[in-house]
Formats: structure tokens, sequence, C-alpha cells
């Protein structure tokens, strides 16, 4: 129950009382000095939040579902704005937007665990400054072959996944976050309005793959109120910021903020607060724009940490130029786009490599991958322009058949299972392959075993000179002339067991 120091706060700033009560909304009179944003305690224990600071009430929303209000319930102010623990105590755990486990296993705070832990932190604060930044230099990889050649992710980008729904938008995040397995990065899953089944699914890819312990899922599934789905990504970002401050790398993800956009909507809308574009309230940009400005790479004075923040934008029927899709693309730094048509199509993950952009990553991406994507990129380029113009001819020169049957094959070796990221220095082998010529000659579906086999190799392989590859690769980040010619080496002789058929 509440403490001492709370209680005289809220006899220094007294109570008010509801006056009117629904749709997950109290209009409370009597509460003076209440600050926007502050936590409201109601007489029953329930928190809400002040939104709407009116002439004769204060427009409050509830943080959670209560039977036992009525008009006349006593409210009392807290005179604090929204805080939730953060700390190593939550990774591995699934939390609510206000901060407490959901994942069936002992609460933190009566598992008797340590103090010190846990911190309480603002779930709204201001994105570090300026001076503080600097420019993104470190990969942050994806383990997505596609998406690390050829829209290079950095710490501390802000990169939009975007597409319809059921394309894989949520299989691509996972994929980033399992990569990171191994590595310090810890990662921030935020679930907003989607069904406890699906983030239960989420929580066990993470656990089987070994990622769960150094990830916090937040999670605001469709049966929680508008309002800790409003909440929810700040929440995310607040735990991600406390480790970013302490030096950590972090990495967050928002799945997705067109759910929270609509949730809300649905809160300014029964506040009355009036409704612009697709009856969004006007300040819709501002709820993603000061979301997504607390990613940042820091410099070395503020600790060097960084928040790399990847959200998600629904669709709908592919049309980017939407309200919420242009305003959250205009304020990250690239988007991956994936295409309905490719998924259908068999291209998973579907990236649409022509629409996907990244613009800060390349500058992060390491030497060696920037040698063999280059190439990749244009050969792709090359192929999506000649398929289209191909419908229409009967007959094709051999340059264009070759083209064309490049670009096949490359595309066959972007294709990539769900949940099973690849580590960069075999990406740069199957990219060598690829666009040397050595899966020309093999047809369509002996891809797929071929660069399975290839990879096997490249694991074990040595340079003459006893340099392993990828232990070189890591090291030196460079794809010097003896490790091109063991690639080559390696490519053609795996390339003998493949026959044409
Ligand atoms: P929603 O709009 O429902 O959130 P989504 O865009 O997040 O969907 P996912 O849930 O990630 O999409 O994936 C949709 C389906 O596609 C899933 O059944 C998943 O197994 C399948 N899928 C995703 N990526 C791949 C892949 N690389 N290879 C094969 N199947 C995939
Ligand atoms: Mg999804």
């Amino acid at each position: 129950m509440a403490t001492t120091k709370s209680r005289r706060r809220r006899l220094r700033f007294g109570g008010g009382e509801v006056e009117t009560l629904g749709d997950g909304i109290a209009r409370v009179k009597g509460i003076k000095n209440v600050q926007a944003g502050e936590i409201v305690i109601f007489q029953d224990g329930t928190r809400g939040l002040a939104l709407n600071l009116e002439e004769n009430n204060v427009g409050v929303v509830l943080l959670g579902t209560s039977y036992r209000l009525s008009q006349g319930s006593k409210v009392f102010c807290t005179a604090e704005i929204a805080r939730v623990p953060v700390g190593e105590d939550l990774l591995g755990r699934v939390v609510n937007p206000l901060g407490k486990p959901i994942d069936g296993q002992a609460d933190y705070r009566s598992a008797g665990m340590s103090e010190k832990r846990l911190l309480l932190r603002r779930i709204e604060s201001s994105a570090p400054g300026i001076v503080v930044r600097r420019s993104v230099e470190q990969p942050m990889q994806t383990g997505v072959i596609a998406i690390d050649s050829m829209i290079p992710v950095g710490r501390g980008q802000r990169e939009l996944i975007i597409g319809d729904r059921q394309t894989g938008k949520t299989s691509i995040a996972l994929d980033a976050i399992i990569n990171q397995v191994g590595s310090k990065v810890i990662c921030v899953y935020v679930a907003v309005g989607q069904r406890a089944y699906t983030v239960g699914q989420i929580k066990e890819a993470l656990e089987t793959t070994g990622a769960l312990a150094q990830t916090v899922i937040v999670a605001a599934c469709a049966n929680e109120s508008a309002a800790l789905q409003y909440i929810s990504p700040y929440v995310g970002a607040t735990v991600a910021e406390h480790f970013m401050y302490e030096g950590c790398d972090t990495l967050v993800i928002y799945d997705d903020l067109s759910k929270q956009a609509q949730a809300y909507r649905e809160i300014s809308l029964i506040l009355r607060r009036p409704p612009g574009r697709e009856a969004y309230p006007g300040d819709v940009f501002y709820l993603h724009s000061r979301l997504l400005e607390r990613a940042a790479k820091l410099g070395a004075a503020a600790g060097g940490g960084s928040m790399t923040a990847l959200p998600i934008v629904e669709t709908q029927a592919g049309d980017v130029s939407a309200y919420i899709p242009t305003n959250v693309i205009s304020i990250t730094d690239g988007q991956i786009f994936l295409s309905k048509d490719l998924f259908n199509a068999g291209v998973r993950p579907a990236i649409d490599v022509g629409l996907s952009v990244s613009r800060v990553g390349s500058a992060a991406q390491i030497k060696a991958l920037k040698q063999v994507a280059g190439k990749l990129k244009l050969e792709l380029a090359q192929f999506a322009e000649l398929q289209a113009f191909s419908k229409f001819a009967s007959e094709l020169d051999n340059v264009t058949k070759f083209r064309l049957d490049r670009g096949m094959r490359l595309r066959e070796m972007l294709k990539q299972p769900r949940t099973a990221p690849i580590p960069v220095e075999e990406q740069i082998a199957i990219i060598y392959a690829g666009t040397n010529g050595y899966l020309d000659d093999l047809s369509l579906d002996q891809v797929g075993p071929y660069l399975k086999d290839y990879r096997e190799r490249v694991r074990q392989a040595s340079t003459s000179d006893k340099r392993p590859y990828i232990d070189t690769v890591r090291t030196t980040k460079v794809l010097d002339d003896g490790l091109q010619r063991l690639l080559a080496e390696t490519a053609q002789e795996v390339l003998k067991n493949y026959v044409r058929k």
C-alpha cells in the first residue's frame, strides 16, 4: 500500500473526485496542480495518467481496468510523472508497460533480488542532445543477408520495417535479436496490440535460440487498455535507454507503431481532442518523433552506448503514402520494405531491394562486406529492370538472358529461413560465390543445397599460409587476395558435386 512519503504528497496536493467515467477515461474535478503526464491514483488503487488539463476538470486515462470505480470515487495526485523499473533484473522477462512481470514467474521485487539492480526511470524523457552524440560507426548486424549487404544498419540508427500484414516483418526483427546472441547487445522487444499467443510464440523463439537472456519483452497485448498500448513503446525506450546510458549497445523493436497510433487516436477522440487527417489527432507526428529521437549513438564522454531502433509499421495494400507510414518514414534513417507480391512468390524474406534504403548504415558496414555488396546491388538492379521489360519480349539476346539467369540465382541466394541468421563472414563468402558466377551453372533448386555445402566448407577453410577464413575476416575485416582465392577454390570444389540437371 501507499508509503508514508506518497501519503504526505497526496495530502499536500489534495484529492479530487470522479465526475464522469467511461471508455477507459475518467474526468476528474478538484485535483489542483496536477501536471500533464502525472500519475494519479484512484481510491481502489487503480492508476491513471493525467492527459488533458482543462479549466474545470482533468481528463485521466485509466492504466488498467477497474469495475469498482464510480462517480464520486476519490482521486489523488502523486506529483510523479509515470516511471517504470529498469535494470538487469528485467533481462529474460516479459513485463507489461507498468513494469509488472506477466510471464508467470516470480515478481523480481518479491523474489528478493537486489534493489540496486532495479531503478525507476521516467517513461518520457528528452532525447540525448547533439553534443553528446556521434555519428553511426559500428554495424548492427541483423544476420539477414539481404539487409546486412544492401541495407546495412548501424548502431544508433533508426530503420523502419514496413509492409502489409503477414509479410514477415516480425520475423526480420526477431532475426535481428537472435543474431545478437554471443554479443553484449541488450535487446528490447515491444509488442503493441498483438495477440497474447503471438507474444508467447515470440518468447519461445527467443528462448530456444538463447536470445531471451539478453532480451526484455514489453507487452501490451490486444486486450489491454488503449492507454497501456499507447505508453508501451515509451516504456521499451526507457528500458533500453537505461542500458544505453550505462554504456551498452541496445536494440529496440517497436512492433508495431501503427497499432500505437491507433490506440492514441482512440484515447484522443474519447478525450474530445480535435481529429485531423485519418481522424488522428494533430500531434500524432510528435507521438512517434519524440519516441524515435531517443535512439542515439553516444560519444565516449557520454559512455559510448547506443540505442538502435527498428520500428515496424503496417501498410494497407502496400500504400506507403498513407499518413502514419509517411510520418515514420520521414523520422527514420531508412526503411526495409517488405512486399506482399514477393512474399507470395516465395521470395522470403520478401525484401524489395529497390524500395528499401539505409541512409547512414553503409558508413558502418565492414570493408569486406562492402567489397562484395556493391556488385550484388548493381546486378540485382539490372535484373529487376530487365525482368520487367523481358515480359514483353519473345526472344532474348544472350546478354539479357545471362543477366536474367544470374539475377534469378542471386535472388535464390538471398532467400533465408526465419530464425536462422547468417554470420557476416559467411554472408561475404555467399555473396562472393554468387556475384562471381559460381551459381550460374546450377539449376534454381540446386542453389540452396549448394550454398549449404559451400558454407560448411567455408567454415573449415584455411588459406595456403594457414589462415582460417572465418577468423581472419573477423579480425582483419578485409577480403584480401589470398582469401578471395580461397573462396574461389572452395566454391569451385563444391561445384564438382553438382551437375546441372
Ligand atoms: P503480422 O502483420 O501478422 O504482424 P508479420 O508481417 O509480422 O505479420 P510474420 O509474423 O513475421 O509477419 O510472418 C508471417 C508468416 O510468414 C509466418 O507464418 C512466418 O512463419 C512466415 N515467414 C516469415 N519469414 C519467413 C521466412 N524467411 N521464410 C519462411 N517463412 C517466413
Ligand atoms: Mg508481426
